[in-house]
Order: C-alpha cells, then sequence, then structure tokens
C-alpha cells in the first residue's frame, strides 16, 4: 500500500481526467492521476471544442490559451458531394448563449499539456507515468487500485474515491463487471490529415464541413495546421489496404481533384462504437469521458461530453468531500447518462443518418429540411443550441 489515502484517484491523464484532476485541485482536494502512457498521449483526437465547454474551461483561464493556438470558426456547414453547399449554421446567433459563440478548432492534446502544466504549477496534484489501473476494490470507507508500475511490478493505492477516465477500454468498468451497452458501427472511419488546403480548392467551404453522399460520405476539418478528411471504409479490408497509399491518394482526389499528389502526413483507420455505460456511479468508483460513452465522431461530441462529465461529477464529489452524503453522486449519473443517451448519441446517430442516406426521397427530405432551418431564426437557433450541447446543459437543470 502506498502514499495516503486521503485523496481521490484519477485514471487516466487524457482531458476528461485532467480537468476532473484541475477541478478537484481548485476544491482543495488532494488527487492523484495514474496515466499508462509515459508522457501524455500526443495523438490526433478530438480537435473541435464546442461553446459550452470553452465557457467551463474559461475558469482555469484555458480557453483563452487555446483560442491563441487554435482556429476560431464560426460558421459550419452540411455540403452535398455533387449539390456543394446545403446549409451554413452560424454560431454567432448564439451570442448571449454563451460567451464563446463559435467551434475551436483546436487539438485536444493542446489542452491535456497546458492543464498538466498548470497542475505541476500549482500543486496538489501528483501523476504517475507508466502506471496501469488493473483493477479496483473497495469498502465502506475507501477504495483500493492495483496498478501495474513502470518497472514491471505491482502495487496497490489506497484514496476516498476513484474517477475512471481511462478511455474506451476502460480497466476499471471492466473491473468493476459493468456493461457498455451499445453497438458497433458497421463501417471503419478512416482519418487522413494533409497540408493541402481545401478552402482554396472549394471558395465556400466553412472550416468544418459534413458533406452527404449516397456511397461515400465525408467530413472536412480544417485544425490550425493541417486539413482532416474523414471517410467511411469497407471493414472487410486490412489495415495495410485501406491505409495503402495509392488507395488514399486516389480517395481524395475523387473528393476534390488536386493537380499535385496529396501530403498525406498521418492518417488512421478506426471502429466506432456507440456505446454507454449502464451504471456511471459504483459506491466510491465514478466513471468519465470514454470509459462512460462512445459515439462516432460526427458532431465532435465526444471529448466535449466527456470534460462536462467531469466537471458536474467534481463539483458533486467536492461536496461529498465535505460532508454531504454519498448518495447525491447518483444525480451525476442520472444527468450524465441523460445527456449520453439524448443528446450526444441521437445527435451523432442521426448525423451519420443525413450524410448516408441513399434513398433519393429521403436524402432530397433531409436537404430541404437543413436549408429551412437555417432560414427560419427560430430553428436556426434551436438547432444550434442542440448541436453545439447547450441544450442538454440546459435541460439537465431539471433532471432531479
Ligand atoms: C479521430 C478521432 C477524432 C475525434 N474528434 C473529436 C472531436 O472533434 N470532438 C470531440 O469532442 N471528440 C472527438 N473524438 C473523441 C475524443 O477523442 C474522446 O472522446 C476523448 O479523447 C475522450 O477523452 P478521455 O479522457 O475520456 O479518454 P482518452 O482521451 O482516451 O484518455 C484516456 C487516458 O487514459 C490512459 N489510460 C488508458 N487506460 C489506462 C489504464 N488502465 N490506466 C491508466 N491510464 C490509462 C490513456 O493513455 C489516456 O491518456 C475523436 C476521436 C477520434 C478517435
Amino acid at each position: 500500500m502506498s502514499g495516503s489515502a486521503d485523496r481521490v484517484l484519477v485514471v487516466g491523464a487524457g482531458p476528461v481526467g485532467l480537468v476532473a484532476a484541475t477541478c478537484l485541485a481548485e476544491a482543495g482536494i488532494p488527487v492523484t492521476v495514474i496515466e499508462a502512457s509515459d508522457d501524455l498521449p500526443k495523438d490526433l483526437r478530438a480537435s473541435t471544442f464546442h461553446p459550452p465547454t470553452l465557457d467551463m474551461l474559461d475558469r482555469f483561464g484555458v480557453s483563452g490559451r487555446l483560442v491563441e493556438r487554435g482556429l476560431v470558426c464560426p460558421k459550419w456547414q452540411f455540403r452535398d458531394r455533387k449539390e456543394g453547399l446545403v446549409a451554413e449554421f452560424d454560431l454567432g446567433i448564439l451570442k448571449g448563449e454563451t460567451n464563446h459563440p463559435y467551434r475551436l478548432q483546436c487539438e485536444q492534446w493542446k489542452l491535456t499539456e497546458h492543464l498538466r502544466d498548470m497542475l505541476m504549477r500549482d500543486g496538489g496534484v501528483e501523476i504517475l507515468y507508466g502506471s496501469r489501473g488493473l483493477s479496483v476494490s473497495q469498502t465502506d470507507d475507501d477504495v483500493t487500485l492495483t496498478i501495474s508500475t513502470p518497472d514491471g511490478g505491482t502495487r496497490e493505492l489506497r484514496a476516498r474515491y476513484l474517477i475512471a477516465c481511462d478511455g474506451a477500454h476502460s480497466n476499471i468498468r471492466k473491473s468493476l463487471n459493468i456493461e457498455f451497452e451499445g453497438l458497433t458501427i458497421p463501417e471503419i472511419f478512416l482519418s487522413m490529415s494533409t497540408h493541402f488546403d481545401f478552402a482554396k480548392a472549394i471558395p465556400d467551404l466553412a472550416p468544418i464541413a459534413y458533406v452527404t453522399d449516397p456511397s461515400e460520405w465525408a467530413v472536412l476539418l480544417r485544425t490550425p495546421s493541417l486539413w482532416r478528411v474523414l471517410l467511411p471504409t469497407d471493414p472487410s479490408l486490412s489495415d495495410e489496404q485501406v491505409k495503402d497509399p495509392a488507395v488514399m491518394e486516389s480517395r481524395l482526389q475523387a473528393l476534390c481533384p488536386n493537380p499535385d499528389r496529396y501530403d498525406i502526413v498521418h492518417s488512421t483507420a478506426y471502429r466506432v462504437h456507440q456505446r454507454v455505460a449502464k451504471s456511471y456511479v459504483a459506491g466510491r468508483v465514478f466513471l468519465a469521458g470514454d470509459a462512460a460513452h462512445l459515439n462516432n465522431p460526427l458532431g465532435g461530441m465526444g471529448m466535449n461530453g466527456g470534460v462536462h462529465d467531469a466537471v458536474n461529477l467534481t463539483e458533486k464529489l467536492a461536496q461529498v468531500w465535505n460532508g454531504a452524503p454519498l448518495d447525491i453522486m447518483g444525480r451525476y449519473e442520472r444527468q450524465r447518462r441523460k445527456a449520453a443517451i439524448d443528446t450526444v448519441q441521437a445527435q451523432s446517430l442521426r448525423n451519420r443518418q443525413i450524410m448516408a442516406e441513399t434513398d433519393p426521397a429521403a436524402r432530397k427530405a433531409y436537404h430541404d429540411d437543413l436549408r429551412a432551418i437555417v432560414a427560419d431564426p427560430v430553428r436556426h437557433k434551436d438547432y444550434l443550441m442542440r448541436s453545439s450541447m447547450l441544450g442538454s446543459l440546459k435541460e439537465l437543470e431539471s433532471v432531479a
């Protein structure tokens, strides 16, 4: 057994784990973060911050720093591969509802890097790298986490509470036998990043575009340094076949002809799941972020929802730490599971449905509806409240 038990353990130093650690440190609660990697992962994953997430992160002075290192994007689009622009949404309409009426395109590792720097500067939080949470047990008074250590051994850590932010394959969720209900999306998602400037080639293109097509939908996303293209891919192909340079080149050329070869600086192909854990609270252990819910990336809501979990969870946990009954954590589960199911799952599945629809009449109906929404200021605002996740946060206030 190691370290003082008078602390909270956070398993996983991704965006959700570090936001949770920052909130707890702000409340004066000692925290130990356990991270499996030797350093913070820097892979290219989430790139979109929605308005309420930036509003929440403002409290730590982080949003301004992300804005300095990101791209402010008030507008985003639905397009069609053949017809071009279908509907352009303008988040400027949300002024008055948020201090950040835009989507910020900024890599998620910039958030974790800022948070880690702040935590190391301010103290109160230790991070154990190269240490993997293996399993958890608990009594009425505390939790015990078994971890693997960088020297190949194992060790036990004790704490009052534990927050599992250990991502999609969460060992903690598995160790608690919590069901991860849902489905796996049939197609593989191929993400390719390139310096090619799509905005020059497609003059009316916004930095975020969801492109409908009956045989191959696409997403075009600008990040501060690159453009990212997401394409659905046949799951029966091997990783080598999917990422064959000639195949990726011809798929990009078909999407947007380029007189030169595309310089693909990064590519990744991954399976996508839509799942929500059956419970988020198990005694003194709480699930948050990808450990609790997974969704397709169409709408950019996974990390954002996870950050919202972390803020909600730690507000309540700080009250429990200071004497409130443990059962107030049940409201965390009721609120955040509802957000995951009613907003994140529903919205991301609907986006995929709109983008992949094959029936011509249904496609036309979707396009007509999107055009009608942006033409009507009330519907336009209502759509943006939902897609930016501001609406779901308001609704949760009434969840008992
Ligand atoms: C290509 C792609 C694009 C995406 N785009 C967006 C987007 O634009 N917007 C958005 O909101 N979301 C997006 N997402 C989803 C987003 O990346 C995730 O929802 C987000 O990373 C979840 O954060 P997390 O902290 O819960 O988990 P993770 O980011 O997975 O972090 C988990 C951390 O825990 C560590 N870990 C894992 N297991 C253990 C263990 N047993 N013990 C200790 N440490 C452990 C890992 O090393 C990692 O550091 C995207 C995902 C992908 C793959």
